[in-house]
């Protein structure tokens, strides 16, 4: 690898993008040969993802190692349990894999112990609730009833045990203000598993209150404290939820599913970096961090045994594949590269907020410091479906997402969120993205709501004005030619 190949912003521009160009070539060829159907929907999609503006918060694009390195013989093998102490035999293979995944993230987050086997960040947090309840529950009660485990409780211990299991309580942050439904909400196993209560943020700024999440902690008394978020698009104080957590008996849990890549670039730090605070932190691996599509739990040692227990607790067996390619992006994330990567995410998040604002558009908290930004549409007089769908019609792809406070309701919702990491990843830069927003400030000046059957303002309807979408499409394919991602990878 050379320091060209190493400082340059997009993955695959390096030293080997005619060898990733032959690997990826050659694969389509022998998927081809069983369904050619498969490998023709491959190509469409690189295609699509070249072609478009995208600008989801939560996605990004992966190098062509870490793509690589997940077409292997590792999917073959079955490895439940850990390293050293698995269920299967013939894991020694796997054992290399995960633990240099285990190594390279402690020592990116600088984290006592690190669980790579989460298959997504929704795994990743079930195995952190798994790993809080046996700790704080499970653990004192085997101790009480000085047994070793639960088999060998009596039924009405059991129960009594399986009851408490059940009546715990959960705070977090609440959906309109950005958390995830995976922090305590009905539709997710999380809000049927634990009494829930949320806290906002404060209704005039935006901004997250730590004195109400500490009343509400106080008055709700959680076993579990979560912060972290999908939409807030500002940083967050880890510091003082420790505190908060710490003044009510709490675990601190942090969610750092969007932001881990800032936190891995050191652009998070101090108070801001949640990994010395957080007793347990989960994250994906695949959004700011640019790695596969997987979880991640990293956990103070305290945590460690009951983390280590995730499968089969709550997991299936590992995806040993996915396991080597997060230890390859967890390499590249520990490059110099990465960390001015992680910089520009912020940098470029501030001139897309920026280039908003001055063409007068309505941002919740009147900016960002993070990677996202969201914006509040009901500006233009349109809900964020309306708004999303007319900037697809555009080619700029993004997703509606609810405001606090939001009239619209969760489907319709009234904003819409835009995110970095990816577009960074081509390459872009400031100015790029100050025309971003003004390519999406001139859609939706242009869009206006439309009507149902019965004549009624509709929240889904709309009407784009003409020549709009082939102006910002035209404009568009200059900024991505620009910037073209998996330079040097033609297929043939
Ligand atoms: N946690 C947060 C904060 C998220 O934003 C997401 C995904 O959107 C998840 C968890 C779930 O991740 P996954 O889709 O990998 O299960």
């Amino acid at each position: 690898m050379t320091a060209a190949s190493q400082s340059s912003p997009v993955p695959g521009a390096g030293d080997h993008a005619a060898a990733a160009s032959a690997a990826f070539n050659a694969a389509l060829e022998v998927i081809a040969a069983v369904e050619p159907r498969i490998a023709e929907a491959t190509r469409a999609e690189l295609a699509d993802q070249r072609g478009s503006l995208k600008l989801i918060a939560s996605e990004n694009y992966a190098s062509p190692a870490v793509l690589l390195t997940m077409g292997s013989w590792f999917s073959d093998k079955y490895a439940e349990g850990t390293v050293g102490h698995r269920f299967y035999a013939g894991c020694q293979n796997v054992d290399t894999v995960e633990s240099l995944a285990a190594e390279h993230a402690r020592e990116l987050f600088g984290a006592p112990y690190a669980y790579v086997q989460p298959h997504s960040g929704i795994d990743a947090n079930l195995v952190a609730f798994w790993s809080i309840l046996a700790h704080r529950i499970e653990s004192p009660a085997l101790e009480k009833h000085a047994v070793k485990n639960v088999n060998e409780l009596s039924e009405a211990d059991w129960e009594e045990l399986r009851h408490e299991f059940g009546n715990q309580r959960m705070l977090g942050m609440s959906l309109d203000a950005g958390g995830h439904l995976t922090h305590g909400f009905r539709p997710n196993i999380s809000g049927k598993m634990f009494h829930q209560r949320s806290y906002g943020t404060d209704p005039e700024t935006g901004l997250l209150d730590y004195d109400r999440v500490a009343a509400a902690a106080r008055e709700f008394r959680p076993l579990v404290l979560i912060a972290g978020y999908s939409a807030y698009p500002r940083r967050v104080n880890f510091a003082k939820m420790r505190e908060i957590a710490d003044e009510v008996g709490a675990t601190l849990m942090v969610d750092m599913a969007h932001f881990a890549g800032l936190v891995a670039g050191k652009v998070f730090t101090g108070d801001e970096d949640p990994v010395p605070f957080a007793h347990i932190t989960t994250s994906t691996t695949h959004k700011s961090l640019r790695g596969p599509r997987g979880g991640l739990v990293l956990a103070q040692q305290e945590y460690a045994d009951s983390v280590d227990r995730g499968c089969p607790m709550v997991l299936g067996g590992p995806l040993s594949h996915v396991m080597a390619a997060k230890a390859v992006a967890f390499a590249e994330a520990r490059r110099p590269s990465f960390a001015d990567y992680a910089q520009r995410i912020a940098d470029n998040a501030q001139s897309l907020a920026e280039g908003f604002m001055s063409r007068g558009a309505k941002l919740v908290t009147d900016g960002t410091d993070n990677h996202l930004v969201l914006l509040d549409v009901s500006s233009f007089g349109l809900t964020g479906r309306q708004a999303e769908s007319a900037l697809l019609d555009a080619g700029v792809v993004t997703n509606r997402n609810s405001v606090p406070a939001d009239r619209n309701g969760a489907w319709y919702t009234s904003g819409i969120r835009f995110g970095t990491p990816a577009l960074t990843t081509r390459g872009f830069g400031k100015d790029e993205f100050d025309t971003v927003a003004e390519l999406v400030v001139d859609v939706l000046s242009n869009t206006t709501p439309g009507t149902n059957k019965a004549g009624a303002p509709s929240k889904a309807t709309y009407a784009l004005a003409d020549g709009v979408a082939d102006r910002t499409k035209a404009i568009s394919a200059e900024l991505l030619d620009k910037h073209p991602l998996y330079p040097g990878i033609d297929l043939s």
